[in-house]
């Protein structure tokens, strides 16, 4: 009986496993760390604003941790990767600010 039960428990846990694998994994532009996506946030560029990715066209992610950082910080690097010139988090959008302010 002990074999059958430990045979069960570790397809249990192996089915576990495999579940979190398949979780799709995303880069953050700002860091490159790699996330479960359902951990990130995603946005989009329109207009020359970073927006809520509205599920059509290209996207990028950014992590917690990352949206917490200095702001000088998030602007340098969003700055490069996204070919914008701002100098203020406010430049990129009502919606950007408002979840930058939301993590700190
Ligand atoms: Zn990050």
């Amino acid at each position: 009986m002990v074999t059958i039960y430990s045979k069960v428990k570790k397809q249990f846990n192996f089915g576990i496993i495999m579940s979190e694998l398949k979780k799709p994994i995303r880069m953050c532009i700002i860091c490159r760390g790699r996330f479960k996506q359902n951990s990130l946030a995603r946005f989009q560029i329109h207009d020359k604003k970073i927006i809520k990715y509205s599920k059509k066209g290209r996207s990028f992610y950014i992590c917690s941790e990352c949206m917490s950082l200095n702001e000088m910080r998030l602007i340098k690097v969003l700055n490069s990767k996204l070919k914008l010139k701002y100098k203020k988090i406010e430049e990129f959008g009502e919606y950007f600010s408002d979840q930058v302010r939301k993590h700190n």
